[in-house]
């Protein structure tokens, strides 16, 4: 079987954990030595997630990101892609990124998050991998600006929760 194939945990595979699609075909190569141990542990959180949203498939546009990836995709210098620790996706099934983020907030204290970001078009979920740390527990929504509110807003700031 081919490495692509397998799975990470019941519902999630390595290829949704190098799933970011670039436009120039860099290939999304694991680098740094407790990446495949983030991407676990990933997983296993996500599963949680998933559980809060009824069981629900989660379809994901994006996780671990290689250095030139993260770059060539725009991604934030200090981005948790590039730990394997940050995963964005949606989950039409349960309904849209404000109703997924509404229920994440909910249960956040079971999720243990680190950050939860409305991206609007996706939700943007991360977790801490350095272990006993306090879970941060941040909520951000995403402005038009480019720039990050805290709470779940509008793209102009305006609190929607
Ligand atoms: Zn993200």
């Amino acid at each position: 079987m081919a490495s692509s194939l397998k799975f990470l945990t019941d519902n999630f595979t390595w290829a949704e954990a190098v799933v970011t699609h670039n436009r120039a075909g860099i290939v999304n190569t694991i680098q740094g030595e407790s990446t495949m141990g983030n991407i676990l542990n990933t997983a296993m959180h996500m599963e949680k997630v998933r559980e809060c949203l009824g069981g629900v498939p989660i379809l994901i546009s994006s996780w671990y990101r290689s250095p030139a990836l993260n770059t060539q995709v725009g991604g934030a210098r200090n981005s948790d892609h590039l730990l394997g620790a940050a995963v964005d996706f949606i989950a039409p099934a349960y309904g849209t990124p404000l109703e997924i983020c509404k229920k994440l907030v909910q249960d956040k204290n079971l999720l243990g998050f680190k950050q939860l970001i409305l991206e609007h078009s996706w939700v943007h979920i991360s977790w801490n991998t350095i272990p006993n740390v306090a879970p941060k527990l941040e909520v951000l929504s995403l402005l038009s600006s480019g720039a990050y509110a805290r709470g779940l807003t509008d793209n102009r700031g305006n609190p929607l929760a």
